[in-house]
């Protein structure tokens, strides 16, 4: 029986930490054991214990050290475990925050050993034909060893994955910003279970209610807490609208900074709050909702969800 593991391997915005800022939410930043990577999510399937894919979503900064630590730490408790690398790269857009590190990991990758086996061989991107175009003159060296995927909106895509069935990508066009052309967010499904890679966006194009209603997992953008446009993100608390519309049965928000609400007294000064007051803020919020606490949080970098056929999730945390 095949299992889904999420994981994240990073929530954090496109300039992470700015230098020269002092607040509560950069010292729980500088905490030694959170590390600074990017907004990421690797998808490992599994079957008994065996890995059969692991899809990567977006490659910004961080996410190679935080892919090869994971595998460390698994080491510590699983001797000999080795991490399956990246099967597949999904890109969700073009901006440096979501593919910066590509180069690393492809040129890694083509220096396994024996090389003579890696001459030839091609990673996978799936992404939109504009985005995938914007990748590629980006990377232009790499070119020969680039596989592009493209998909289209609002059509489903299939990736046959042996032994479990396929994997069904969905990618829902997105408002972001001008420099982002292509932007998508993605809706993944695969063995009953469905997924929702949703991060920076401002407004969806077109109607996805119906597509985006029920998911099990959404990881939904909330770049700052008070609505801020100018960002080309939503803001938490229109996040928590689409929550309420869509009703996920597990929301975690990503890619916070909180950075453009220090400008926010007159709005009772949210400004760049830690994860814990987030979470208070989300529960005040949606106190009358009649959720249980834990159905919307803030993401972790780390953390570990399992989904196994006909069972609700379980989600691991990373010591921090
Ligand atoms: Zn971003
Ligand atoms: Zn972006």
């Amino acid at each position: 029986m095949a299992n889904l593991i999420l994981r994240v391997n990073g929530v954090l915005p496109a300039f992470m930490q700015e230098m020269g800022h002092y607040h509560k939410r950069a010292e729980e930043l500088a905490q030694k054991a959170w590390p600074l990577v990017n907004t990421s999510c690797s998808l490992f399937i599994e079957n008994g214990g065996h890995p059969l894919f692991h899809l990567l979503v977006d490659i910004g900064s961080g996410v190679v050290e935080s892919l090869l630590k994971y595998e460390y730490t698994k080491r510590l408790k699983i001797p000999g475990y080795k991490l399956r690398p990246p099967d597949c790269l999904l890109f969700t857009h073009s901006h440096p925050d979501h593919c910066v590190e590509l180069y690393i990991l492809l040129e890694g990758l083509m220096r396994r050993r024996p090389q003579a086996q890696y001459k030839n061989w091609k990673l996978p991107l799936i992404g939109t034909p504009r985005c995938l175009d914007t990748l590629i003159e980006r990377f232009f060296w790499l070119k020969p060893h680039l596989e592009p995927k493209a998909v289209d909106f609002d059509q489903s895509s299939e990736i046959p994955i042996k032994g479990v069935g396929n994997i069904s990508l969905t990618a829902i066009e997105v408002c972001h910003a001008e420099h982002a052309p292509g932007a998508a967010i993605y809706l993944l499904k695969c063995n009953g279970k469905k997924i929702l890679f949703g991060w920076d966006f401002l407004s969806i194009k077109g109607n996805a209610n119906s597509l985006l209603a029920g998911a099990d997992i959404a990881f939904l953008d909330g770049n700052t807490w008070n609505p801020h446009p100018e960002t080309g993100h939503i803001s938490i608390t229109e996040g928590l609208e689409l929550v309420r519309l869509w009703q996920p049965r597990h929301t975690f928000f990503i890619h916070y900074s909180g950075y453009e609400d220090q400008e926010d007294e007159d709005k009772g000064l949210p400004g760049p709050m830690t994860t814990a007051e987030l979470e208070t803020r989300i529960a005040e919020v949606t106190s009358h909702w009649d959720w249980p606490p834990h159905r919307i949080q803030m993401a972790r970098p780390g953390m570990e969800i399992h989904l196994k056929e006909n069972q609700g999730p379980e989600v691991f945390y990373a010591e921090l």
